[in-house]
């Protein structure tokens, strides 16, 4: 009897650890992934010409078009 109930407090013990580090572990991820998203966010260029999105981090007032060659002006207001 008190063989099980150690058993059971063991997975209990366990189970609980395992899901509480999971929840910080996902808190942190989720912090972590807007933390990005905001960081790269003006490294993201819409194409005035043909409308493709690519990533230039190079540039950040005018970026040149890997698909179409034309030069796209970066604007703050960005219409959606
Ligand atoms: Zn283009």
């Amino acid at each position: 009897m008190i063989k099980i109930e150690f058993s059971l407090a063991i997975a209990l013990y366990i189970a609980l650890t395992v899901s509480l580090v999971l929840i910080f572990w996902m808190i942190l991820e989720r912090k972590k992934v807007k933390k990005f998203f905001s960081s790269e966010d003006r490294f993201f260029w819409q194409c005035n010409i043909c409308t493709y999105v690519y990533v230039d981090s190079r540039h950040s007032v005018i970026s040149q078009c890997p698909r179409c060659r034309s030069y796209n002006k970066k604007e703050e207001a960005q219409h959606a």
